[in-house]
């Protein structure tokens, strides 16, 4: 079977989904096509995306929200553009955040500039995302298990790109490693749970190929988390390739997941109907059952990779909440700035040696944050934390970066506890 007749709204048309990392957003059109949808990555961004934007932007909008705009802009000048079979997904969320604001600014642009006829998908944030109407429950659950696979797959590309003793093999690898997943996950001819075992399977042949990766962990590095705003942490155009830069400069990283936000989105859902719901309902029972069903996933899929990412363990949404509730009322702070904040005290916990938060320029979240990290930094022996903003106008980001790093080393020598093995082997 080819298609699921309930798509009909999206049959004929493609999907355009932002290129927020680049391994995980082709195997979520991966997870559109198993269900007959052609889904693509929207272009990849370059000065451009930032001048088509410009064109249409007031100046009041933040940084991922303008260069989503320009890749949005840059596939409806591709040839064959044709507005009427054209979908946009853009995810939402309400909150002071810009992020609740994206869609408007683009359904505003596209209809000015003539284009009403492309349609912007929006599941949201409230319902964990789930809320895809007429692409149905199958989108949901293969899209789970594609972002799940692209976090497992990033983490190995950190975890050995810095000891690999042959530059580039690992990128090689993590990219076909993206490749054999997303042929495994479009297969439109595996469902439900014949796809997730064909995904386990595909998953422990990718950790056999990043096992016969040649590397040399005799040199321990420096392991730096990296926190922040979701996009601009997780896009390397917008971060300057920050991850690289860390790594040029002595460091692995520990890159805060997609999967932290969902579990996240997932975590309030639950606290808001405890909140606002009877004390028994079906919603309530619903979002547990999802939540459930979701970690024991994420499990399953992380098991090839368990003992490679030993020591690198993501904490529970809850546990995380609470970390940073120390320094802001979760409640009040609903965002990236309460899990930046939990995931320092995390990190310092996990024997990591800094944590650098990846925000785009004047973003509330990273502001926010930013104003506890000295006491948090404080609060745990002078870990360092250093705030990185992008805006697409770094000049001096080798020098901070240095700077950053050398604060890192000197932290590091004076560690009671070290990180336990750096080696998987
Ligand atoms: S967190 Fe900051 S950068 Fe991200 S969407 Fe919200 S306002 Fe924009």
């Amino acid at each position: 079977m080819v298609a699921n007749r309930s798509l009909t709204p999206l049959q004929g048309k493609t999907l355009y989904i932002p290129r927020i990392c680049q391994g995980s957003t082709l195997l979520l059109c991966a997870a559109f096509k198993a269900l007959g949808i052609d889904a693509r990555p929207t272009p990849p961004s370059d000065a451009r995306t930032r001048e088509i934007a410009a064109r249409h932007c007031s100046g009041e909008e933040c940084y991922p929200q303008i260069i989503t705009l320009g890749n949005f802009l840059k596939v409806t000048e591709e040839p064959g553009f044709k507005p009427e079979q054209t979908a946009l997904l853009m995810v939402t969320a309400s909150g002071p955040c810009r992020f609740g604001q994206y869609q408007q600014l683009f359904r505003r642009t596209l209809d000015r500039i003539g284009l009403e006829e492309v349609e912007i998908l929006s599941p949201s944030c409230e319902n964990g995302y789930r809320g895809l109407e007429d692409i149905g429950a199958a989108a949901f659950r293969y899209g789970w298990w594609a972002i799940v696979a692209g976090d497992q797959l990033s983490k190995m590309l950190h975890r050995i790109r810095p000891y690999e003793s042959v530059a580039g093999e690992t990128d090689a690898v993590y990219q076909q490693c993206i490749t054999s997943a997303a042929e495994v996950i479009a297969r439109p001819d595996r469902r439900g749970r014949d796809k997730f075992t064909d995904l386990q399977a595909c998953l422990n042949s990718c950790r056999e190929k990043f096992n016969a990766i040649d590397a040399d962990y005799s040199n321990e590095r420096l392991l730096i988390g990296i926190a922040g705003e979701i996009f601009c942490r997780l896009n390397t155009f917008s971060n300057d390739d920050f991850v690289r830069k860390v790594e040029q400069f002595g460091g692995e990283v520990w890159v805060s997941d997609v999967c932290e936000w969902l579990f996240y989105c997932n975590f309030w859902e639950m606290e808001e109907l405890r909140c606002f719901d009877s004390s028994f309902s079906l919603r309530r029972l619903k979002a547990w059952l999802s939540d459930w069903i979701q970690k024991r996933e994420e499990h399953q899929l992380h098991a090839p990779f368990g003992d490679a990412l030993s020591g690198l363990d993501e904490p529970p949404a809850a546990e995380l909440v609470a970390l940073g509730g120390r320094y802001i009322d979760p409640h009040a702070a609903m965002g990236e700035n309460l899990l930046s904040l939990g995931k320092a005290v995390w990190l310092h916990r996990k024997r990591a040696d800094g944590m650098a938060d990846i925000s785009p320029f004047s973003c509330m979240n990273g502001i926010s944050a930013e104003a506890f990290y000295p006491r948090v930094s404080q609060e745990l022996d002078g870990f360092p934390i250093r705030s990185f903003y992008f805006d697409g106008t770094q000049t001096n980001l080798d020098e901070d970066v240095g700077i950053f790093m050398e604060l890192a080393s000197n932290y590091a020598k004076g560690k009671q506890i070290r990180r336990s093995s750096v080696s998987f082997r």
